[in-house]
C-alpha cells in the first residue's frame, strides 16, 4: 500500500536510542536542551521549548497569554480539532472562520476581520498542508485590530518565516508530521519572558528542573504558577535531533515531489483542482486536491485503494464535529464546507519517486473517469 504519509527511521535513530539507555538519563536532561536550541537554530529563533505535543504547545501559548473566559479566538474549521480544543482548554470561546477559497484554503483576512469583536484577542492561523499566509497583511490586521498572533505550525516545520507572524508558534512531532519524534512537539516565541513563562508552565510551573537541582546542588524547588507536565524526553528529543538533521532536504524532495504532483495531476485529471496554484512559502506537508463537485468521493477512493493506494480527507470541518456543533449549532462556513466535501489528500512523503506520483495521478485520472458522478455510478 503506497501510505498518504509515512517516517523515515532508521540506523541513526536507533542508534540514538541506544545512546540515551547508555547514558542512564532519560528525561529533560541535554539532548532535550540540545534539541531545542538546535531547532530554534533551524527557524532563526533564539530559543524553543521542547514539549510532548503540538496540543500541549498550543495550551502552553494559550496559558502564558492571560487568554480566558470571556476571549475570543479565531480559528479555521478547516484544521485538525486540536487548534480548536486548545481554546476550550483556557475557557476561551473559539470563533470560526471560512476559507479564503478553494485555491487558497487559509483563514480569510476579511472574514476574520468582520467576525472581530472587542472581545477578540488572538487569531491562530493553521499553515494548512504547510502553506503559509500572508505575513504582512495579518500582521497589519493585528495591529488594527489589536490581536495576538499565534501559528499552529504542526504543518510547518523548518521554513524561517514559520513562528515570526506574531506572539508564538506551536510544532508538531507526531509520526504523520514532516519530522517525527513519536510523539512530541515544541514553542518557538521570540519574546524571551514569554517563553520562560512556557517554560516553568511545561514542567509543574516548578522554578527549577530534575537536572537543574543536581547541578546546582540545591534540593529544594518553588513553585510559583500554575503548571502541567507537557515535558519531552530523553529517548524523544534523541530521535528529534536526528531528524531535524534530514528536515531541510526532506521538505526540498516534499516540494519536487509536489511540482511533479502538479503537471502529472494537469494531465490525467483536467478537472481536479489543485489548490495553491500560486507559489508561496511551502514545507508541502500533505498533498490535497478537490474533486470536481459531481465526482462521487467514496467511488475514487475505494478505486485507489483497490489499486494500492491509501487517501485521507483534510479535514472533516471541526465546527461540524458533534461536540463543536452541539455547543455552536449555528455556525456556517460555505466555503470551508464545500472544500471539504471534495477534498482528497493523496500519498506525499520523501520515499516517494516520480514513478510514484505518476502511478497516484493515473490512477486518479481513471478513478474520475469511471465514476464521474453518483448518479453515473447508480
Ligand atoms: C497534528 C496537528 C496538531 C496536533 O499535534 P499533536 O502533536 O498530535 O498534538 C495540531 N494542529 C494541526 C494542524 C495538526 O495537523
Amino acid at each position: 500500500m503506497l501510505l498518504v504519509g509515512e517516517p523515515i527511521l532508521g540506523d541513526e535513530e536507533k542508534n540514538a536510542l541506544c545512546d540515551v539507555i547508555d547514558s542512564n538519563w532519560l528525561t529533560m536532561g541535554d539532548r532535550v536542551r540540545a534539541f531545542e536550541e538546535a531547532f530554534a537554530q533551524a527557524h532563526g529563533a533564539e530559543d524553543s521549548v521542547a514539549v510532548n505535543s503540538c496540543t500541549a504547545a498550543l495550551h502552553l501559548i494559550l496559558h502564558a497569554l492571560g487568554l480566558g473566559p470571556g476571549d475570543e479566538v479565531l480559528v479555521p474549521a478547516l484544521t485538525f480539532v486540536a487548534t480548536a480544543n486548545s481554546v476550550l482548554y483556557v475557557g476561551a470561546t473559539p470563533v470560526f472562520v471560512d476559507i479564503q477559497s478553494p485555491d487558497v484554503p487559509l483563514m480569510s483576512l476579511a472574514e476574520a476581520e468582520a467576525r472581530c469583536t472587542p472581545r477578540t484577542k488572538a487569531v491562530i492561523l493553521v499553515h494548512f498542508a504547510g502553506y503559509l499566509p500572508d505575513r504582512g497583511a495579518w500582521q497589519a490586521l493585528a495591529r488594527r485590530r489589536n490581536l495576538m498572533l499565534i501559528e499552529d505550525a504542526a504543518h510547518a516545520p523548518g521554513l524561517r518565516e514559520v513562528g515570526t507572524y506574531g506572539v508564538a508558534a506551536a510544532f508538531s512531532f507526531y509520526g504523520n508530521k514532516n519530522m517525527t519524534t513519536g510523539e512530541g512537539g515544541a514553542v518557538i516565541a521570540r519574546d524571551g519572558a514569554l517563553l520562560a513563562q512556557i517554560r516553568q508552565a511545561r514542567g509543574h510551573g516548578m522554578t527549577s528542573g530534575t537536572r537543574q537541582r543536581l547541578d546546582a546542588r540545591t534540593p529544594t524547588y518553588d513553585v510559583t504558577m500554575i503548571g502541567f507536565n507537557y515535558r519531552l524526553d530523553e529517548l524523544r528529543a534523541a530521535i528529534g535531533l536526528v531528524q531535524l538533521r534530514h528536515l531541510a532536504h526532506w521538505n526540498e524532495a516534499r516540494r519536487a515531489l509536489t511540482a511533479e504532483y502538479r503537471r502529472r495531476l494537469a494531465a490525467h485529471c483536467p478537472d481536479l483542482t489543485v489548490p495553491f496554484s500560486q507559489p508561496r512559502p511551502t514545507t508541502c506537508h500533505i498533498m490535497p486536491v478537490l474533486l470536481p463537485a459531481d465526482a462521487d468521493r467514496q467511488a475514487v477512493i475505494d478505486h485507489l485503494r483497490a489499486d494500492g493506494i491509501q487517501t485521507t480527507i483534510h479535514y472533516s470541518p471541526v465546527h461540524r464535529m458533534t461536540l463543536y456543533s452541539s455547543l455552536w449549532p449555528d455556525v456556517s462556513l460555505p466555503r470551508t464546507e464545500d472544500f471539504a466535501r471534495r477534498e482528497l489528500t493523496l500519498p506525499l512523503h520523501p520515499r516517494m519517486d516520480a514513478q510514484a506520483v505518476e502511478t497516484v495521478a493515473a490512477s486518479l485520472g481513471a478513478a474520475l473517469r469511471n465514476h464521474a458522478s453518483a448518479e453515473a455510478v447508480a
